[in-house]
This record gives C-alpha cells, sequence and structure tokens, in this order.
C-alpha cells in the first residue's frame, strides 16, 4: 500500500504493493500463522495498538481535553466497518464499541494509545456519518461538529478515513474530506484511506476500488501532504499490519509524552487543591 514510510517521497498517492492472500483463504486461516507473517516491526506496532484503552467522550469540540499529543481521528459513513476496524486494530472486542452506545453515537470518543503512565498518542473515534434513521436537525449537528473538529482541533496530526471498498467514496465521504482537505494539502494533518471490507471483493475488484478512490485522492495530494490508502478487512486481517505501522509512525516520541504526562498530573493536583480549597468539584481545563 502506499501508506507512510519514513524515508519517502510524499508528492502522491501511491500505487499500492501487491495485496492479500485470497478471500477465503484469509477468512479462515488462523490468526497465529498470519502474524507470524508480520515483520517484526508490524508486530511491535500491533503490540503497541493493543494499548488502547477509553479516555472520555465529548459532544462539543470545547468539551475536548487540550492536549499536545498527536490526536489521530477515525472517520466514516455510519457501517463502514469503523468500529470493528478499531477493535481489530487494537485488538479488543468492545473498544469502539463505547462509541455505540445509546447517548454517545452523537460524541467524539477518545482513546490513550502507549504507555500508561506516558501515553503518546490519541484516537479520537468519531460519529458515524449518513445514518439514515438520523433526523435532519441531528445531522446538521453532526456535520457542524465533525467540521469544527476536522478544521480547527489543534492536536490533529491524522486523519483515517474508512470508505466502504465496495461503494468508494460517496457523497458524504467527500464532502467529510472537504473539511480537512486545506489541512491535509499543506501536510499539516496526514490522511490514511482504509478501504473497508475488502474481503469482499475478488482482486479484480480491489484493484478497480484502489484505482478510483486514488483519482480521488489526487485533489488532496500536493508535494506537501502525506497522504497514504490501503486496502483493509477486519475479518480477513488485510491491511492491519500496515494500518498499525502508520499509527505507530504518528506517535509522539518519548520525550514529548513525557512531557504531556507530567502537565496532566500537574493539571489534575492543581484541581484537586482547587476542589479541596472550594469544596465543589471544578472543571477540567478543556479547549481546542
Ligand atoms: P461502523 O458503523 O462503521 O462502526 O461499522 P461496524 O464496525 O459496526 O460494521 C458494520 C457491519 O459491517 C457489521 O455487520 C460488521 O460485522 C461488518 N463488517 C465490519 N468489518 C468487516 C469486514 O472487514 N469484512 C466484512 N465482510 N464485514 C465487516
Amino acid at each position: 500500500m502506499s501508506q507512510p514510510k519514513p524515508n519517502r517521497s510524499k508528492s502522491s498517492v501511491k500505487p499500492p504493493r501487491p495485496v492479500t492472500p485470497s478471500p477465503g483463504r484469509a477468512r479462515h486461516a488462523p490468526r497465529k500463522a498470519e502474524a507470524a507473517e508480520w515483520s517484526p516491526e508490524a508486530r511491535d506496532a500491533l503490540a503497541w495498538t493493543h494499548s488502547a484503552r477509553f479516555f472520555t467522550t465529548a459532544a462539543k469540540l470545547d468539551q475536548l481535553p487540550a492536549s499536545e499529543l498527536p490526536e489521530v481521528a477515525f472517520v466514516g459513513r455510519s457501517n463502514a466497518g469503523k468500529s470493528t476496524a478499531v477493535n481489530t486494530l487494537a485488538q479488543q472486542r468492545q473498544l469502539a464499541f463505547a462509541s455505540k452506545t445509546p447517548g454517545r453515537t452523537q460524541h467524539i470518543n477518545l482513546f490513550q494509545v502507549g504507555p500508561k503512565a506516558a501515553p503518546d498518542q490519541v484516537w479520537a473515534d468519531l460519529p458515524g456519518y449518513g445514518y439514515a434513521a438520523v433526523d435532519r436537525t441531528a445531522k446538521l449537528r453532526w456535520q457542524e461538529v465533525m467540521a469544527q473538529y476536522l478544521a480547527q482541533r489543534r492536536n490533529l496530526a491524522a486523519v483515517v478515513q474508512m470508505v466502504d471498498s465496495r461503494h468508494g467514496f460517496t457523497e458524504l465521504d467527500q464532502q467529510l474530506l472537504d473539511f480537512v482537505a486545506p489541512r491535509v494539502r499543506t501536510g499539516e494533518v496526514k490522511l490514511l484511506v482504509l478501504l473497508t471490507k475488502a474481503d469482499k471483493l475478488n482482486r479484480k475488484e480491489q484493484a478497480e476500488s484502489l484505482r478510483s478512490a486514488q483519482a480521488v485522492l489526487a485533489e488532496v495530494a500536493t508535494e506537501e501532504s502525506d497522504v497514504g490508502i490501503a486496502l483493509f478487512s477486519s475479518l480477513a486481517r488485510i491491511g492491519l499490519d500496515d494500518a498499525a505501522l502508520a499509527l505507530r509512525s504518528w506517535a509522539a516520541p518519548a520525550d514529548v509524552a513525557q512531557r504531556e504526562a507530567e502537565l496532566a498530573a500537574a493539571r489534575a493536583a492543581e484541581l484537586a487543591e482547587l476542589q479541596a480549597l472550594s469544596g465543589e468539584p471544578a472543571k477540567p481545563p478543556r479547549g481546542r
């Protein structure tokens, strides 16, 4: 795939590497056998993604905690396979289904990744868009939250957009891409598009799906941009290693993570002191 690699040229959406075992075989292949095919780096990256844990949830941008840690947003149409992909990457059954519990479906759910004492990345699971049952007001509100988040979240480092490989970029997928496109073009925000449920396509269809998505992504690819694309299947475990490697490459360096952990501890201590003084629960600092 054309996913980010440390020394790659950044100028274009590159063609993918030859893909995947046949869907039938992959679907039934034992997990261990597949893991053995992964490079030591990919296994390390997957051990790291496994550390993901729920952090907090917010209904609005200004309710998100301010942070210097690189944040990676997972976005996609409802039913694109986003929750399953996040769970598969984290190798946890329930992690992203927090985002599907009643009352949280329109929320941004944050997960911390990396060492417990000094997390080095945050994942933001954004509400799935385009769900038919959502009424118009909810849809407009969602659009506003998403647009604001993607355009303004200060520590947004990358977006992982899940697009169903059978349908390609729909109008809503395109709209979402437009929200973040200005920051992708300058290279401020990296983009990885995962073409999900690739197990449902044969090789020819997979190649075609990649080709059409690449054509769409050409419009955000510049000299500065960092845009990747990969076939992905939670079921057949296609692209898991590449996605984990990309995520890992966006983690904060250890010193930055350490400093952020110290800041968070200092803020928590300050808050506890304020609470003790006022006798009332104090609100933690929030920001964009
Ligand atoms: P979300 O709404 O984007 O979070 O989508 P879900 O993760 O809930 O998945 C929607 C549906 O697609 C569910 O029925 C999943 O079982 C199915 N699904 C998810 N990932 C895959 C995959 O890799 N392959 C196949 N064939 N189905 C998948």
